[in-house]
């Protein structure tokens, strides 16, 4: 496969298509900066229609013989991708830190568990076998094989543009899909480069792996193409809920990740340094843009405990530096882009309003160089369903709630509509254990802020945090991505 030269800034992205670098068909642009500085970093072509339909005919073309090159040889392909990537580590880490923002040390593990998954979907051979039943009757015997989908389209979020990808890409070309990525717009170098590597792998066949970059447009293309075959998105719960209803409507199977509300539970009991520390991390790490951010902290015990652990809180959060991800000193990175630093301005604002109170003000003013920065940010006295405490913000904003009991804050966690993930820090096993049987969320920690299943496991929430049947990763990636055949074969 051939690949391009880096491209300027100035120019628009190319598309990924066949095996080569194609500029879009469609001429609008967006421009994609870097949140640290406000530099214009790439010019991202808004694809429509004809684009989508360009690769996800060429990946229809290249399907046949991709499912027929055997398992260990789709694996071996992946082998060699998983080298590049790691010889590729750093580099990638810090695309992701120019476009998203994040810090490094975020970068580097959103590096690395992207490369797991690709370990993980290495064993195709293992996972893709069938079962059978020998003598169900006189001479007669069942055997039920996997078969890949066809064509998967994925489309992802810009908070991890590396790691998301990744669940996706290795575990469809295992099993012997092909792909078309539409990357978010937002932040799309380090998915293009990633795309860039793949091309490198002799192994992958022109059309196997294809990218598309845009917005709702190519999208929606991609949704109502006839010769995509299955779905998976990663993205705030409302586009996930237009994603499963049409790709549903237009006979696709589809898995689609939406967003997130999640709770810490802070025991009295808890150690209180790895409460502290995982709160921290989970609740403005990554500015608090993260699917597993820890958005709510529900204090629980009595008053004097509560308050005791809320200044404790306040404390440790006053210390954080807030500041671009590529200094190792910043704790706190800019937010994506500007624009949301005006909205979570605006949530600030709206919730003072309210009668809400800042217990720790993050504001930077004008939001530093780029627009983009605001520290950890803690608010409290909230009206108990308000959309502060129930919706989610996405960003470094941290909001306290009270219960006297551990009942008390799971019956909290429990009443939102969505179901992402729950934390609770408790040095109490019989507290942990009531927690994992009775929370209803698909991702729980337990002394852990942010807990993301490594690749051999499922990752997807529950409730209105995720539509469709299978998860991302671990066995239920094989699951999504093949189709069962069950044959009855008679000899006698
Ligand atoms: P987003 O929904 O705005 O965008 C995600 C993708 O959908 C992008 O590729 C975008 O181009 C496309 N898109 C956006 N609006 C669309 C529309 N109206 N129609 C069709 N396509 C559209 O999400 P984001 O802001 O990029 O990412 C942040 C969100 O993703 C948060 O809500 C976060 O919780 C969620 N997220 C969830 C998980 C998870 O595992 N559940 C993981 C990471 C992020």
């Amino acid at each position: 496969m051939s690949i391009s030269a880096v491209p300027a800034a100035t120019a628009p992205l190319h598309n990924f298509i066949d095996g080569r670098w194609q500029p879009a068909l469609a001429t609008e642009t967006l421009e994609d900066r870097d949140p640290a500085s406000g530099e214009l970093i790439a010019q991202v072509p808004l694809s429509g229609a004809e684009d989508v339909d360009a690769a996800v005919t060429v990946a229809a073309g290249a399907a046949e013989a991709w499912r027929s090159t055997p398992p260990q040889q789709r694996a071996r392909a992946l082998f060699a991708l998983r080298g590049l990537l790691v010889e590729h580590r750093e580099e990638l880490a810090q695309l992701v830190t120019q476009d998203m923002g994040k810090t490094l040390d975020d970068a580097r593990a959103e590096v690395g568990r992207g490369i797991e998954s690709v370990e993980a979907a290495c064993a195709v051979p293992h996972l893709m076998k069938g079962e059978n039943l020998e003598g169900v009757a006189r001479a007669l015997d069942v055997e039920m094989v996997r078969q890949p989908v066809g064509v998967v389209a994925a489309i992802t979020p810009f908070n991890f543009p590396v790691m998301i990808p990744l669940w996706f890409l290795p575990y469809a070309l295992a099993t012997g899909n092909t792909l078309v990525l539409k990357p978010s717009e937002q932040d799309p170098l380090p998915s293009r480069r990633l795309i860039e590597l793949a091309s490198e792998v002799d192994e992958l066949p022109a059309g196997v792996v294809n990218l598309v970059h845009g917005g709702r447009s190519a999208v929606d293309a991609l949704l109502e193409h006839p010769r995509v075959d299955a779905v998976s998105f990663v993205g705030s719960t409302a586009t996930a809920r237009h994603i499963a209803a049409r790709a549903t409507a237009t006979g696709k199977r589809v898995q689609a990740l939406g967003g997130a509300k999640n709770s810490m539970i802070l025991m009295p009991d808890a150690d209180p340094q790895l409460m502290i520390s995982g709160l921290l991390g989970s609740a403005f790490g990554a500015a608090g843009q993260r699917c597993l951010a820890g958005s709510v902290a529900v204090l629980v015990g009595t008053p004097e405990q509560q308050r005791a652990t809320q200044e404790r809180i306040v404390a440790a959060a006053g210390e954080l530096r807030c500041g671009a991800g590529a200094d190792p000193d910043t704790d706190v990175c800019p937010l994506v882009n500007s624009a949301s630093r005006v909205r979570l301005d605006g949530e600030i604002d709206a919730a003072l309003a309210a009668g809400a109170e800042l217990v720790l003000d993050g504001r930077v003013p004008d939001g530093g160089e780029a627009g983009t920065l605001l520290g950890a940010t803690i608010i409290d006295g909230l009206e108990p369903e308000s959309r502060w405490l129930r919706e989610e913000l996405f960003g470094p904003l941290l909001c306290l709630v009270r219960a006297p009991d551990l009942d008390a804050a799971i019956d909290w966690v429990n009443a939102s509509r969505y179901g992402n993930s729950a934390i609770i820090f408790t040095s109490a096993g019989r507290s942990a254990r009531r927690f994992r049987e009775r929370v209803q969320a698909g991702m729980l920690g337990v002394n852990v802020g942010v807990a993301a299943p490594v690749a051999w496991f499922p990752f997807a929430g529950w409730k209105d945090s995720f539509a469709g049947a299978l998860h991302a990763n671990g066995n239920d990636a094989f699951e999504f991505y093949t189709r069962k055949k069950v044959v009855t074969t008679r000899w006698s």
